[in-house]
C-alpha cells in the first residue's frame, strides 16, 4: 500500500496511541473534579498544554483546546463576528479557504455581514495590496490560510500583517492546518496574527482534536454554552487522552521537522519533474518557496480527477481529488476555479499529499504506476 493522501488525514502513530491509551485507562479523571483522580487530570492536561506552547512558540494561556479545525475555524470567525459587531460588520477573507472558513461566512452574510473575497493570481496566491484596498472603516477581521490544502500555495502572511500593522483593531486570524511541522513556520508565524487554527490529525494525533492560538487579551465570543471548562470561552469535557496525544504526536512532528521537510521537498521535486516530462498533463503545485514541500496537485489532462483516483485505488495507492471535503460531493477544485483555470481542467484535478513517513521507494513505484496510468489514458483518449 502507498498513502499519499496525508492532507486528508495521517495515520495515528503507534507511540501516540499507546499515549492515548495509558492516558485514558491511567487519567481519566474529569479534570474539574476536585479530588485527586481530577487533580491528576487537570495536571495532565495543563503540561500537554505547556508542551504544546512551549513547541509553538506561545504562551500556555494562549493555547485552547478545541475538536479540530472545523471548529478552531468556526470560532474564531463568528466568535469574532459576534464580539466586535458594534464595531463593524465588515471581513476580508480569500476565495480559496476550507470550506469551515466559506460557509461560515456565508452564515455570516446571512446574519447581515459583509464578506470581502480577495482574488487569487494565476499560482493560487492573494496579494497585501488588494487586502489593504479592501480594508474599510468597518472592517473587523482578516482571516486568511497559511497553506492552501488543494495546491499547497504558501500565502504572503507577513506581508498582510504589515498592512494590518495599521489597522491595530483589526483581528488577524490564519488558518494553519495544512502549514504545521512542515517546516515553515518563519512563512506564517506573525507577532500580528490573533488567532491560529491547528488540527491533531494532520500530524498523526487522534481525530477530534486540535487548538488554537489566541493571542493574550483577545477575546472570541463563546460558540458553546456550558461549563466553560477552557478559559470560561469553550465548553465541554476537556479530551485529556487526546490533547495529551497530540502534545506527543506534536513533539514528534517538531523533532528533526527541516530534514523530514526536506525529504517531502526531494520526492515532491522528483514527481513534479515527472510530471512535466508526461504530455497532456498540467502540473500547479510549483517548486518555488512559496509552495509547502508536501502537496502536489496535477492533472491527466481529459481524464476526471475520481476516475484517476479510483484507478490507483485498484493498484493500493491512495490519493485525492483537490481535497477531501469537495471530493465526494463531485464539486470542482474551489482554488483551481479561483485561480481561473478552465473548468475542463481543473476537473481533472488530483492531489498527492505526502508525510515524513514516505519514501523513495514508494515515490519510484508511485511514478511507475502513474506512467502506466497515463498511457493507459493517453490510448484510450
Ligand atoms: N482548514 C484546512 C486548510 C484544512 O485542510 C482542513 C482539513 O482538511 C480544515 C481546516 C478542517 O480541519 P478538521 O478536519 O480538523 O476539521
Amino acid at each position: 500500500m502507498i498513502y499519499f493522501d496525508n492532507s486528508a488525514t495521517t495515520k495515528i502513530e503507534e507511540s501516540v496511541l499507546q499515549t492515548y491509551n495509558a492516558a485514558s485507562l491511567n487519567y481519566f479523571g474529569n479534570p474539574s473534579s476536585l479530588h485527586k483522580l481530577g487533580l491528576k487530570a487537570y495536571e495532565l492536561l495543563e503540561t500537554s498544554r505547556k508542551q504544546i506552547a512551549q513547541l509553538m512558540g506561545f504562551k500556555p494561556y494562549e493555547v485552547v483546546f478545541t475538536s479540530g479545525g472545523t471548529e478552531g475555524n468556526n470560532w474564531i470567525i463568528k466568535g469574532t463576528a459576534f464580539k466586535k459587531r458594534e464595531f463593524g460588520k465588515h471581513i476580508i477573507t480569500t476565495s480559496i479557504e476550507h470550506p469551515s472558513v466559506m460557509n461560515s461566512m456565508h452564515q455570516l452574510e446571512e446574519l447581515g455581514y459583509d464578506v470581502t473575497y480577495l482574488p487569487v493570481n494565476k499560482t493560487g496566491h492573494v496579494s497585501a495590496k488588494d487586502l489593504k484596498n479592501a480594508i474599510r472603516d468597518d472592517t473587523i477581521l482578516v482571516s486568511t490560510m497559511a497553506v492552501n490544502n488543494e495546491i499547497g500555495s504558501v500565502q504572503p502572511i507577513h506581508e498582510m500583517a504589515r498592512v494590518l500593522d495599521d489597522y491595530p483593531n483589526i483581528s488577524y486570524h490564519v488558518d494553519g492546518t495544512q502549514a504545521i511541522g512542515k517546516n515553515i513556520d518563519d512563512k506564517f508565524i506573525d507577532p500580528r496574527v490573533d488567532f491560529y487554527t491547528f488540527s491533531g490529525h494532520k500530524f498523526h494525533a487522534p481525530r477530534g482534536i486540535g487548538f488554537i492560538y489566541m493571542k493574550s487579551g483577545k477575546q472570541l465570543e463563546p460558540l458553546m454554552a456550558g461549563g466553560g471548562q477552557e478559559k470560561n470561552l469553550r465548553s465541554g469535557t476537556e479530551n485529556t487522552p487526546a490533547i495529551a496525544a497530540m502534545a506527543k504526536a506534536l513533539r514528534l512532528l517538531k523533532d528533526d521537522e527541516a530534514k523530514k521537510a526536506e525529504k517531502m521537498l526531494k520526492l515532491k521535486t522528483e514527481l513534479i519533474e515527472h510530471i512535466q516530462s508526461l504530455p497532456n498533463t498540467h502540473v500547479f503545485s510549483k517548486l518555488t518557496d512559496d509552495f509547502a514541500p508536501h502537496i502536489i496537485c496535477f492533472t491527466i489532462d481529459g481524464v476526471r480527477g475520481e476516475t484517476v483516483v479510483h484507478t490507483f485505488e485498484d493498484r493500493d495507492i491512495y490519493i485525492s481529488t483537490t481535497s477531501a471535503c469537495s471530493s465526494k460531493k463531485g464539486l470542482e477544485s474551489s482554488t483551481l476555479k479561483a485561480m481561473s483555470t478552465p473548468e475542463k481542467v481543473a476537473t481533472s484535478a488530483v492531489r498527492v499529499s505526502l508525510d515524513e513517513n514516505n519514501t523513495e521507494a514508494e515515490m519510484k513505484e508511485f511514478i511507475t504506476n502513474l506512467d502506466q496510468i497515463h498511457e493507459h489514458f493517453q490510448i484510450l483518449n
